[in-house]
């Protein structure tokens, strides 16, 4: 008997300002924390060494200044002008440090925390676009969660993908036969570990994670300096079980960073 066709809902596009605009408000509230503490300490600094709040300030106002420079370079990296790519790392450290202080004040603004980060990954996808990565197909990995497989299926995927039979019932399927069609790496985690065994053992130039908000979000800082793009899994059955994922989007996706093989296209491979 045929299978039915399963409607799935598909993620609408987070806005890439959403994030932005949290943390330069996050970045912003803790500038003034900053005064306060250093407001309050300047007669008992003075009172040690006369020096001392001009040196402290100093150091604040530099701490400050680079802070908002990197959400400055975001804003022009976002609006496609020029920007500094080599601050990434930085500003990823300044996005960690202040990530629950915007996801309180976005809750002020009725902004949830699963919008945030998907505003992150939206950011950070346009960051990894814009520099136009190709490689080839054997040096990208693919990567997606446990629950992308049908609960109910008996195959044991994560040790080898190829294990799925390709019945059709969930998205691995037609994941395995574009990788065997295209050539990249492609591997089903059960967990973060897993995922940092896989990316290390296969030595990869760019990853592509399938995941949830959450994960792709720490995922793609974990990763960091290796190149990551994010593609958001879709949860008709609520989180963590029976996931899906727009397999137009993964293969235009992948056809972005993949040179054809049969292309004179000259390869460029990131750093790392
Ligand atoms: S497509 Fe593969 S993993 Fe998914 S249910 Fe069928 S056999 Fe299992």
């Amino acid at each position: 008997m045929g299978k039915q066709p399963v409607m799935i809902p598909m993620p609408g596009r987070p806005k890439k300002r959403l994030f932005i605009g949290m943390i330069s408000l996050a970045t912003l509230l803790f500038a003034l924390a900053l005064f306060l503490i250093w407001y309050i300490g300047v007669p008992g600094l003075s009172r040690i060494q006369p020096m001392l709040p001009w040196i402290l300030g100093g150091i604040f106002t530099l701490i400050i200044a680079v802070a908002f420079f990197g959400i400055v370079n975001l804003v022009l990296a976002v609006s496609g002008m020029p920007y500094i790519s080599i601050l990434q790392k930085q500003t990823y450290t300044w996005i960690n440090l202040l990530f629950p202080t915007a996801v309180r004040l976005g809750k002020l603004f009725g902004v949830t925390r699963r919008q945030l980060e998907g505003s992150f990954i939206a950011v950070s996808n346009l960051l990894f676009n814009r520099k136009q990565i190709r490689v080839p197909a054997e040096r990208l990995l693919v990567l997606t969660p446990h629950c992308l497989q049908l609960a109910s299926c008996p195959h044991k995927i994560t040790r080898d993908p190829h294990n799925c039979k390709r019945c059709g019932g969930c998205d691995i399927g037609a994941l395995v036969t574009l990788a065997d069609e295209m050539g990249f790496h492609f591997f089903v985690a059960t967990g973060g570990t897993l995922a940092r065994q896989v990316v290390y053992k296969s030595r990869p130039k760019v990853v592509l994670a399938i995941a949830c908000e959450r994960d792709l979000m720490s995922g793609i800082q974990d990763v960091y300096p290796l190149p990551a793009v994010g593609v958001l899994n879709i949860r008709p059955n609520g989180p963590c079980y029976n996931t899906h994922v727009d397999m137009d989007e993964v293969r235009r996706q992948i056809e972005r960073i993949v040179i054809p093989k049969d292309s004179s296209e000259k390869k460029e491979e990131p750093h790392g």
